[in-house]
């Protein structure tokens, strides 16, 4: 039996990923999944393991860049309806992980449920958040989560609690291959100050980053201390391009895409920002945007 057998259904074949990120960057995926339920997924990750088709998990694309050649594997995105769902029960969320985070966080301020609006704004899924911890100066997404459910290699669900998740700068301590679902403890609180409270960060964002050009947000990660973006300012890099991909003149840890970008002019500008930076300051940026 070959892999995809019974699963033709859901199974596509020499997608285009660039329209699935926010870069709109990149080549096509070999095959393309959308499990229609969390079973399905299970058995596609074992079925895919068993062949040894590399696996790639897609959220939002809004942390990602992928290679102009693409990738030779299989990219699943969990965005059918019952890998999206979710279900509010007091001041208890369990939400699936493929909804789109910023949608859940004007839902829960007009539920009037506090702790995830300190990541208004920042675009991506729930699975996406949770694996990069995404947040930002008002907090992060990790501090609301109290269990995640993912899959192992195999396709076994297991579930992770609070005591056991660690949550660091853009990163947590969660090494299971798909982010499935997780269960968020959220606060109640007055609707209308939350949701004061969420345009009020959303605003600081938008006056702050690019957010109408093509990009992936914070390109490197924040050096301890430092901030990536300074140091990238102080070397005189803003505005400096390769091809098409440019220093953004906004927020100098930002690279935007303009018309015509290839994948590969971002990795040669990323390239010359961290050869730069480590020759002025001695400091070596790490990659902040996941690259495929
Ligand atoms: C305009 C803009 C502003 C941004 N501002 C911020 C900011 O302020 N703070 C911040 O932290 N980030 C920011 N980002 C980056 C981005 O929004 C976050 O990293 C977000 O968490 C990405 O989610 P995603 O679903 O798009 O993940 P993707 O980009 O699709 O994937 C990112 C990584 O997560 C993995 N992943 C995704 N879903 C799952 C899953 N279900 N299970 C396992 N792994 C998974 C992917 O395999 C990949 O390794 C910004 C991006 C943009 C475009």
């Amino acid at each position: 039996m070959n892999w995809q057998s019974g699963f033709e259904s859901i199974i596509s074949e020499d997608v285009h990923l660039a329209p699935l990120t926010w870069f709109g960057l990149g080549g096509r995926a070999r095959y393309f999944v959308k499990p229609t339920n969390e079973a399905q997924l299970s058995e596609i990750i074992k079925r895919l393991g068993e062949a040894r088709v590399p696996i790639y998990i897609l959220g939002n694309g809004a942390n990602l860049l992928v290679r102009d050649q693409g990738v030779n594997g299989a990219v699943i995105q969990l965005s059918q309806p019952a890998l999206k769902s979710v279900q509010i029960d007091g001041r208890t969320v369990t939400v699936g992980a493929g909804a789109d985070m910023m949608q859940l966080v004007r839902a829960m301020c007009k539920a009037g449920l506090g702790g995830i609006e300190p990541v208004a704004g920042i675009p991506g899924t729930v699975g996406g958040h949770i694996r990069m911890n995404a947040g930002g100066a008002f907090g992060d997404i990790g501090s609301a989560v109290a269990s995640v459910t993912m899959l192992d290699a195999e396709g076994n669900l297991y579930t992770r609690y609070r005591d056991d998740l660690v949550f660091g700068y853009r990163q947590c301590n969660i090494t299971g291959k798909v982010i499935v679902k997780a269960v968020l403890e959220l606060q109640p609180e007055d609707p209308e100050q939350l949701t004061k409270r969420m345009k009020e960060i959303w605003l600081y964002k938008k006056n702050s980053q690019p957010m109408g050009e093509n990009n992936a947000g914070c390109t490197f990660k924040n050096p301890e201390g430092q901030s990536a973006g300074k140091l990238i300012d102080l070397a005189g890099l803003k505005g400096t391009a390769v091809g098409g991909a440019m220093i953004s003149r906004r927020h100098a840890n930002f690279i935007v895409a303009r018309e015509g970008t290839l994948s590969a002019d971002v990795l040669g500008l990323i390239e010359h920002v961290q050869t730069i930076v480590e020759s002025r300051f001695g400091v070596k940026l790490e990659m902040e945007v996941v690259i495929w």
